[in-house]
């Protein structure tokens, strides 16, 4: 029996994904790190099993009535959990956030600064104090009336509404008009209040053409309509409205998303005038503090926000300010600095989103919960890794436990507990090798993690490649880059470095197929292969195309008439119609995003019964998607198009992946391999250049090497392969590398240095310099 003074979290029975059955016991108020290759089962049993039950319980204890529903989704599958605390997730989810959620919204920081200037803010004379509210421009009392807190105002033009002037209006020369009915009448109508509807657009008088389009008057004349020789209309009443009315009240009011879309398509967006894109009524900006609007200070990058707010004349002023910097440093610590408050979080990276999260979460006063986080160190230089644990730290200390899914081995030297799975991935892996204290796992022989952790010979050294030449980039003025320019190799392998915010990811940004030198240009990024569960392995990489035509060409299927579309999943014939092939239904949750069951009338086949009664070598298409790749390659061994995308798919370390696997279940790092993979079977030589953004976030240094020898493999092959990077065993493989900064935002967006590994390691003021240093061979 389970005692409240146990201080362990114990999982018993863990048969989430790939876990076999794991038991597994981790203390409390501790920092555990979760570690394993990419597949491992690692975010399985973190949050598959252990946050996922966590917040099982809690939505049985808030809305019993949703049990059914969690029922029919799935709850874990989970023998046992006890000692399990309420658990935070602060992974960073992909569903898109609202365009009006802010740095500032996210982190609060907004509400905090409003009330600033309510309170303490300089009021112009005699103007009465407004309430924090009235600051916020997604308030009624605080948005500005122009652009109802948009920032930005639609407008029509000439242009916009008439972009073929050579047409008359009888053909068709005022294209925003409603098609159909409604335009051949304001037609009629123009026509019966004197408009000459047959002349050419551009010929129009323009006090007549400003009329038509833009005027506001709604005049009513009687219409006699002259549309079919053989249907006799009767004269009626017609009211003309202006083409900018029509488009104006069409993309405001319209229910349907077809027409307001098809409206939107004759405005342009301008920054509202009377708010400057600042969003707020005049009121609000009236008032300032340390001599600035509320709309300024957002737009300060944090570090200087938390220079201007020092204090302050009044006491409340003094306080306020002091708890808004209190709030700030955390962010400033976690090396976001460069971020101001107004910033979209759309346009945030996955890992800038997360560590705002946990920056926020340090001054939200929780204890006795369990954070569950997602590789917090993704995108953050080796030089803000220490300030990551700190943080991490901290929130412990406050009485709270820390689970982490990790990669980076300074933060598994970090921890307190390790918790290593594996030994490989899919079915190969799902087993905890180690639950215990980091040093224990040194004498764990199946771990590929202590095999890296434990070793610290440095790399084998490798010759430097030659470039074949040079390409230009720049000079780039984009966000903080002031006229850049890089130069960079062609041929080789070239690493960019920095620090978070310096401005690798703007500066790569600027590469395109436009340049001389590049040819083609792929980029290989970790975003899902689909979005739904129709696109899965086998049917991304094409192989699938050649297996249904496989199925078609059995007897049984000539026998019945049946072709290569009867095995998709994806059009009526061979598939299940109750989820048209999709194996799965959604279901919707209210307070939960929709998830998906598995459909009630083919179990997850896909298909329909008389199609899954076609057989090849014994096995149906449902029962051939539900092979692994590994065990594909020897089934399909003698049909050359399939056994080679197999091959390669083996070659990237995706053996243990399923052809059917929906792609909302793979995770980034597997999608990147897929996508990798799919580039290598077409085996194309040279003159393709290859751009990835952090290509090693989600991987175990097992995987980075498996990763590395891709890569080198196509720069041998003559390709250019660009990546941003922090990975420092990555960056001292390199040929080439071009360090910005020396700091994030406004402190960085120059090339520090740029040259060899070793050149690089050797430079003064690189922040990056002393961690390349470390590893270089
Ligand atoms: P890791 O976090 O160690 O990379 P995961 O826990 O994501 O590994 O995956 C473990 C195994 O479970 C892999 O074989 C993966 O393909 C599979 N898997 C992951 N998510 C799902 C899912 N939603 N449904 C079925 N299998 C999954
Ligand atoms: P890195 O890739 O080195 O982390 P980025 O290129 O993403 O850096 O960012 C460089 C600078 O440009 C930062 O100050 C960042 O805040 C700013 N920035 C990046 N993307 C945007 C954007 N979409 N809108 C406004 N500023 C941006
Ligand atoms: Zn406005
Ligand atoms: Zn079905």
């Amino acid at each position: 029996m389970h005692s409240p003074h146990d201080p362990y979290v114990r999982v018993r029975g863990a048969r989430e994904h790939n876990l076999q059955g794991v038991d597994v016991d981790i203390p409390r108020d501790v920092l555990a790190v979760f570690t394993g290759v990419s597949g491992s089962g690692k975010s399985s049993l973190a949050f598959g099993t252990i946050y996922a039950e966590a917040q099982r319980r809690y939505f049985e204890s808030v809305a019993p009535y949703a049990r059914r529903l969690i029922h029919q989704v799935g709850a874990p599958k989970v023998g046992e959990i006890t000692g399990l605390p309420p658990a935070v997730s602060l992974q960073q989810r992909r569903s898109a956030p609202t365009s009006r959620s802010s740095v500032g919204t996210v982190t609060n920081l907004s509400n905090s600064l409003r009330m600033l200037y309510s309170r303490a803010g300089d009021y112009p004379p005699g103007a009465e104090r407004l309430d924090s509210d009235s600051f916020s421009p997604n308030t009624a009392a605080g948005a500005c009336p122009e652009c109802h807190g948009l920032g930005r105002v639609h407008r029509t033009t000439e242009e916009s509404l008439v972009p073929d002037p050579s047409l008359s209006i009888r053909e068709g020369a005022i294209a925003a008009w409603p098609g159909a009915w409604q335009g051949k009448n304001l037609r009629d109508i123009l026509d019966a209040l004197g408009y000459d509807v047959d002349r050419p657009w551009r010929e129009l008088p323009a006090e007549q053409r400003q009329w038509i389009l833009f005027t506001d008057e709604q005049p009513v004349v009687t219409v006699h309509p002259v549309r079919d020789a053989d249907r006799i209309q009767r004269p009626y009443q017609g009211t003309y409205m202006s083409a900018r009315r029509y488009v104006m009240k069409t993309f405001a009011d319209s229910r349907s998303a077809t027409l307001r879309a098809r409206a939107e398509r004759f405005l342009t967006a301008a920054p509202c005038p009377a708010c400057g894109g600042s969003r707020l009524r005049p009121e609000a900006l009236a008032v300032t503090f340390a001599g600035r609007t509320i709309a300024e200070l957002a737009a300060l990058p944090l570090v200087e926000l938390a220079r201007t707010l020092d204090g302050g004349a009044s006491e409340t002023a003094r306080v306020l300010t002091g708890d808004l910097r209190a709030r700030i440093a955390p962010v400033l610590e976690l090396g976001l600095g460069y971020l101001s408050l107004d910033r979209a979080t759309p346009t945030l990276s996955a890992g800038e989103l997360q560590r705002l999260r946990l920056a926020t979460q340090l001054r939200s006063g929780l204890f006795g919960v369990v954070y569950v986080l997602d590789e917090p160190s993704a995108g953050l230089h080796p030089a803000d890794t220490e300030a990551l644990l700190r943080v991490l730290a901290r929130l412990k200390e406050s009485g709270n436990s820390v689970f982490v899914v990790e990669h980076h081995l300074d933060v598994m030297r970090g921890a307190d507990w390790l918790v290593d799975v594996g030994p490989r991935a899919g079915e190969h892996g799902g087993r905890v090798l180690h639950s215990g204290p980091v040093a224990e796992l040194a004498s764990v022989a199946d771990s590929a993690t202590a095999r890296f952790l434990f070793d610290d010979a440095p790399a084998a050294r490798r010759e430097v490649r030659a470039a074949r030449g040079r390409l230009t980039v720049g000079p780039v003025t984009r966000h903080n880059l002031r006229e850049v320019t890089a130069a960079f190799p062609l041929g080789v392998f070239t690493a960019v470095t920095g620090v978070s915010g310096s401005g690798k990811s703007t500066l790569i940004g600027e590469i395109t197929e436009e340049l001389p030198g590049v040819g083609r240009l792929v980029s290989v990024d970790q975003r899902p292969i689909g979005r739904t569960p129709r696109s899965n392995l086998a049917t991304y990489t094409g192989l699938f195309d050649v297996v249904r035509k496989v199925f078609a060409a059995t007897d049984e299927a000539r026998a019945r008439g049946y072709g290569a579309g009867r095995f998709s999943f994806n059009v009526a014939g061979g598939r299940c119609e109750t989820c048209q092939g999709e194996g799965f239904v959604s279901v919707e949750l209210l307070f939960l995003p929709s998830t998906y069951a598995p459909c009630p009338e083919c179990g997850g086949a896909r298909y329909n019964a008389e199609t899954l009664q076609v057989r090849y070598r014994g096995r149906s298409v449902a029962e051939v998607l539900d092979l692994t790749v590994e065990a594909a390659a020897d089934f399909f061994a003698d049909t050359p198009a399939v056994a080679r995308s197999l091959a390669t798919l083996l070659d990237v370390g995706l053996g243990y992946l399923r052809l059917g696997q929906p792609a909302t279940e793979l995770s980034g790092g597997e999608a990147q391999r897929i996508k990798l993979a799919s580039e290598l079977q077409r085996g194309r030589r040279g003159h393709t250049l290859y751009l990835l953004d952090e290509p090693t976030t989600g991987l175990h240094p097992a995987d980075v090497e498996v990763l590395m020898r891709q890569l080198h493999g196509l720069v041998d092959a003559g390709n250019t392969v660009i990546v941003v990077e922090h990975d420092m065993s990555v960056v001292a493989g390199a040929d080439w590398v071009i360090d910005l900064g020396p700091g994030g935002g406004d402190a960085g967006g120059r090339i520090v240095a740029a040259g060899t590994p070793a050149e690089v390691a050797a430079t003064a003021d690189s922040a990056t310099a002393p961690y390349l240093a470390r590893v270089m061979p």
